[in-house]
């Protein structure tokens, strides 16, 4: 992050709490989680915490635009604290890992061919492929079982 989570909070007018810091540096040091993930790491932490608190905390924070919340089809919702930059994202078809990419140039992506008279700040784009581990594990399973 590069700005501190207490700063992030009050600069957002949140109010600091020890269930939001936990969730920021969660997310922080578990990019692309899922809420039940990110739930085991706060939790662990602040035993005390609901599953309820963390979820709806985690809301907050997505709403006040703190948090990123990305939906690849298929998968539960995935949150990052890397927020702001439009970038993108690759997603393994076999293992569903998640990987952050830049654009090769960001423009390009917010300028659709027709933008209906919209001012646009944001453009959501999913890669999807195979990764690189899959791709091994595939090719080494198909020379032994005729399984792919
Ligand atoms: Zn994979
Ligand atoms: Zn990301």
């Amino acid at each position: 992050m590069k700005i501190a989570p207490e700063e992030l909070l009050r600069q957002h007018n949140l109010s600091l709490t020890a269930v939001r810091l936990a969730l920021l540096e969660a997310l922080h040091a578990n990019p692309h989680s899922d809420a039940a993930r990110i739930f085991d790491v706060v939790h662990n932490k602040i035993a005390a915490a609901s599953k309820q608190a963390i979820y709806n905390n985690l809301n907050t924070l997505v709403e006040c635009g703190i948090v990123r919340e990305i939906k690849p089809k298929g998968q539960a919702s995935l949150y990052e604290t890397r927020t702001g930059d439009n970038h993108h994202h690759i997603v393994c078809r076999s293992c569903a890992g998640v990987f952050d990419t830049d654009c090769h140039d960001c423009a390009p992506c917010l300028t659709p061919k027709d933008s209906h008279g919209f001012v646009i700040d944001e453009a959501e784009v999913i890669f999807w492929g195979v990764c690189p581990s899959c791709q091994n594990n595939h090719n080494s399973k198909g020379k032994n079982n005729a399984e792919c």
